[in-house]
């Protein structure tokens, strides 16, 4: 392993390494987590994502919540083999959109201008859609998943459109931003969408809540394509315009002005 800024702090210091691991290629899947003959895998024996954004605990909790249904399923005597496919399925699909937050776009984690809209997006898109499933106990009703498919496709579509202008509004720019405090707390759209998670909702008001969720992407995918144009004028962002049609935008920062974004100059 081959770690200069590590070993010259080290040096600095005057320190040996405690307790040190350098991981390449962490991310992984598997075959199969669910059985129908009685087993299953949780946690690491399972999916590996990413470390970045802590999705561990998580991807450990939805795959457990699977399994408990599972092992009561078998306990009142049910077959498995139905639910353990569907179950894999909506955990595969789950950790498939995670996994696109970060193939490919370590490279841009540096940009300053990029990855504050690229946090924005991925907490946005986390909070719409799996928090809601998660969090409000809803990952094993399948008849919401059923009538909700389209909106849960739709929003994975555009997750995967977004990432791929993400990365190509990196590679058109010459990463040249200030270094600034953004607070996120000040969006109080964004604000929001994390509070209302802890929001008890009926069966109606839940499958409402991810409609509207669903609805908020894609007007934040025009914000971000507006965003992006600005910095980059030259840059095509049809698909963002496009996805968010006449929905009002979302504010991405607070202030119509770069200078008003930028809340408190850290350099
Ligand atoms: C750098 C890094 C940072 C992370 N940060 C976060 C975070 O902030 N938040 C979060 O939620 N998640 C985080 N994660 C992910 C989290 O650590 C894992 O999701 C979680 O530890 C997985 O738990 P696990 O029980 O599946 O596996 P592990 O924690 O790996 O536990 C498996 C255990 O089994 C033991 N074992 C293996 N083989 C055998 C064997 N043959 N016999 C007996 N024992 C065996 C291992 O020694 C180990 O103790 C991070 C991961 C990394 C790599």
């Amino acid at each position: 392993m081959h770690q200069p800024l590590v070993a010259r702090k080290l040096d600095e210091l005057k320190t040996a390494p405690m307790d040190f691991a350098f991981l390449r290629k962490v991310s992984y899947g598997c075959k199969q987590v669910f059985s129908a003959d009685r087993w299953a895998l949780t946690g690491e024996a399972g999916v590996f994502l990413d470390p970045f954004y802590s999705p561990g605990s998580d991807f450990i909790g939805i795959a457990n919540t699977y399994i408990t249904e599972l092992i009561a399923r078998d306990l009142r005597g049910e077959p498995l083999a139905a639910h353990a496919a569907i179950y894999q399925d909506l955990y595969f699909s789950f950790y498939r959109n995670m996994l696109s937050l970060y193939r490919d776009q370590y490279a841009l984690f540096g940009d300053a201008q990029v990855m504050p809209v690229k946090v924005i997006w991925d907490y946005a898109y986390y909070w719409g859609v799996l928090c809601p499933l998660a969090i409000g106990g809803r990952l094993t009703d399948l008849n919401l998943v059923s009538e909700l498919r389209p909106q849960l496709e739709q929003a994975a579509s555009l997750n995967a459109t977004m990432q791929e202008f993400l990365r190509r509004w990196h590679r058109s720019r010459s990463p040249r931003s200030p270094r600034a405090w953004l607070d996120q707390q000040d969006l109080r759209w964004f604000a929001r969408l994390n509070t209302g998670l802890h929001d008890a909702l009926d069966d109606a008001k839940a499958r409402e809540r991810l409609r509207a969720n669903v609805e908020l992407l894609h007007a934040l995918a025009g914000s971000i394509g507006e965003e992006a144009a600005r910095d980059c004028p030259a840059l095509d962002v049809s698909a963002l315009l496009a996805a968010c049609g006449t929905r009002a935008k979302p504010p991405l920062f607070r202030g119509p002005a770069r200078a008003d974004r930028l809340l408190l100059q850290i350099a």
